[in-house]
């Protein structure tokens, strides 16, 4: 299967990794949207949160225990830090191999988005 993601989990392509286990693992985004950006991916392909089974709520949970301790160990837990499950085109999902972001090291803006500015003409 050609998944960038397995790919990196099957160390085909390199990643700066700072945690695994034999259900995750995690890494830096190569394109930091924060002073921190990693992902937590599951080693097992998952293309899309739409795919996600009850099987699966233990490895995803998992995903997100490991996305908090990373978080406590960068020192921003007790700031705080923005998970991120982004789905399909509108969710912005570019890799179909379900991660999850995180971002911390800054105060984040909500909403995450930019609303089209509806001007009455
Ligand atoms: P998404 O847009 O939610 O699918 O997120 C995909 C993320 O993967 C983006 O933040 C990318 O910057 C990141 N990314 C793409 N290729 C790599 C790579 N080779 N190593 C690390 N992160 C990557
Ligand atoms: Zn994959």
């Amino acid at each position: 299967m050609d998944c960038l993601f397995c790919k990196i989990v099957n160390q085909e392509i390199p990643a700066n990794i700072l945690y695994q286990d034999d259900k995750v693992l995690a890494f830096m985004d190569i394109n930091p949207q924060a002073p921190f950006h990693a992902l937590v991916i599951p080693r097992l392909h998952i293309s899309t949160l739409n795919d996600m089974t009850d099987e699966h709520s233990e490895l995803v949970g998992h995903m997100i225990k490991t996305a908090a301790h990373l978080a406590k160990e960068q020192g921003f837990a007790e700031d705080g830090y923005r998970t991120v499950f982004n789905c399909n085109p509108h969710g912005g999902q570019t890799v179909y191999h379900i991660h999850l972001h995180l971002l911390g090291g800054k105060p984040m803006g909500w909403p995450p988005y930019q609303e089209t500015l509806k001007v009455p003409v």
